[in-house]
Parts: structure tokens; sequence; C-alpha cells
């Protein structure tokens, strides 16, 4: 046994690892926060999706849902695709949600990885030209400590090798939480939140916008219609987590 492994046995004496989900001791696996099961068991999106709006769809409709689908025809989103990696339930739950609001900042790593490595994420990104994360007011950063989105973003660019804009794309309005709000209320609540500094930056730009969790995807959508009103010339959204029973 090698010294370091006495003194990891000695911490694990302490201060005892356990799975941020399912609980079970990790003292005698490599794993550091989330079990090997509960990592298995990441409830991915594999199902066929609409490009437009994520919703779930038949394969048929997806073969010919370039304009979208039933779910999304009347809607006007401002963003030209979506791509949803996983579904916000289960462990992806107790990850972001420990993430964001019990700041173990940590936890990014994991989900920065499980990201990055995606294959969904590898056939967008190589025809973008730049990484812009869904932004935070500046109140909520300092209260927070991050923007969520951003720490994600930078995984992304650093991976992929693309630049990142955080401060040109600013939030203006620091608004409430949006949680119980119906969906006519957030577009409302959520209007003119938004604000692009310097335009010309973005213009003719194909854009990743990064965000962690999509509700009804209104937020998303408004960031997409500044940054089209400054001249990108497409913007493609990608979510980490779908939490669709509240869409
Ligand atoms: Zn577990
Ligand atoms: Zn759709």
């Amino acid at each position: 046994m090698a010294i370091t492994d006495y003194a990891h046995a000695l911490l694990d004496l302490f201060y005892p690892r356990y799975c941020l989900h399912c609980k079970r001791n990790l003292n005698d696996s490599h794993e550091l926060y989330i079990c090997e099961d509960c990592n298995k068991q990441i409830p991915l999106i594999n199902e066929f999706r609409c490009v437009r709006c994520g919703s779930a769809i038949g394969p048929y409709s997806a073969l010919m849902a370039k304009e979208g689908c039933t779910v999304c025809k009347g809607k006007h989103l401002h963003f030209d695709t979506m791509t949803v990696i996983a579904h916000y339930d289960g462990v992806m739950k107790t990850m972001i949600h420990r993430f964001k609001y019990a700041r173990q900042k940590f936890l990014f790593r994991i989900l920065n990885d499980f990201v990055i490595t995606h294959k969904k994420l590898k056939e967008i990104v190589p025809d973008i030209d730049v990484v812009v994360p869904v932004p935070l007011h500046w109140l909520k950063k300092i209260h927070r400590g991050f923007n969520q989105s951003e720490l994600l973003s930078f995984g992304i660019q650093r991976y992929f090798s693309k630049p990142i804009s955080t401060n040109n794309l600013c939030r203006i309005k620091n608004t409430e939480s949006q949680t119980h709000l119906s969906r006519s209320q957030r577009q409302v609540n959520i209007h003119n939140a938004f604000f692009v500094k310097y335009p010309r930056l973005f213009q003719g730009k194909k854009i990743l916008l990064v965000d962690d969790v999509l509700t009804t995807g209104v937020t998303a959508s408004e960031c997409a219609k500044k940054l089209k009103e400054s001249g990108a010339r497409s913007v493609h959204l990608l979510v980490i987590a779908s939490a669709e029973h509240n869409r």
C-alpha cells in the first residue's frame, strides 16, 4: 500500500464519502461523489426530439421536422435549433440542484465531463463560431458566487477550442424566480431582460447558447432574440437538462 493510499484511507475514516444521490458509502470506490450505479442511471434523452423545440416526437416526424413539430409550430422561438442532453430528474436533478443551490461547485466537473463527451454536442459544436452562456443578473451572480451556465460553457469552449463570450450579452432585469409562473407570465416577466453591449461582435456569427435547465424555453428564446437582433447568423441552444413536466 502506497503512502497516499494510507492517507486516503485515513481521510475516509474521518470524512466518509457518500454518493450524493443514493447515499451509498463510497470509501471502497474510486468514485468521489456519485457511485457507479447512479452514474449509469443519468436519465439521458435518447428518443427522437424536435430539432426546433426539443419536444419528444416519433422517428417519422423527426425526418420531417426541420420547420418544427406540432408542439412548436404555433410558437415563435427565436433560436434555430435546440439540443437537450438529459431529463431533469433522478441523479441529474440531484447534481444540478446541489451544484446551483447548495453551491457545490466541484459538481461542475462531473457535469462538464458528461456534457463535453456527449455525442450530440460533438455534432453541433464544430459548426459554431462562439459559445455564449445564458447570463445571470450581476446581483444573482454575486449571491450565488458563479453562473452555472458560464462554468459549463467554459468547459465546452476549452474542450472544442472555440471562443466564449461572457460579458456581451447581459441580463439587465433581475427577475424573481419564474418557477411558479405560467408560460405567458414568464414571457411578460422576461421581456427586455437582456441587452447586447456591442452588437457588432455577434454580427454574422453562429452562436451556441448554453443553459443548464430548460422549463418553458422562454428565457433562452428571449436571449436568442437579442442575439439575432444583434445580427447573429444563427443561434443553437444547448440545454443540459429538460424539466418537461413544467412546459
Ligand atoms: Zn449512488
Ligand atoms: Zn418542435
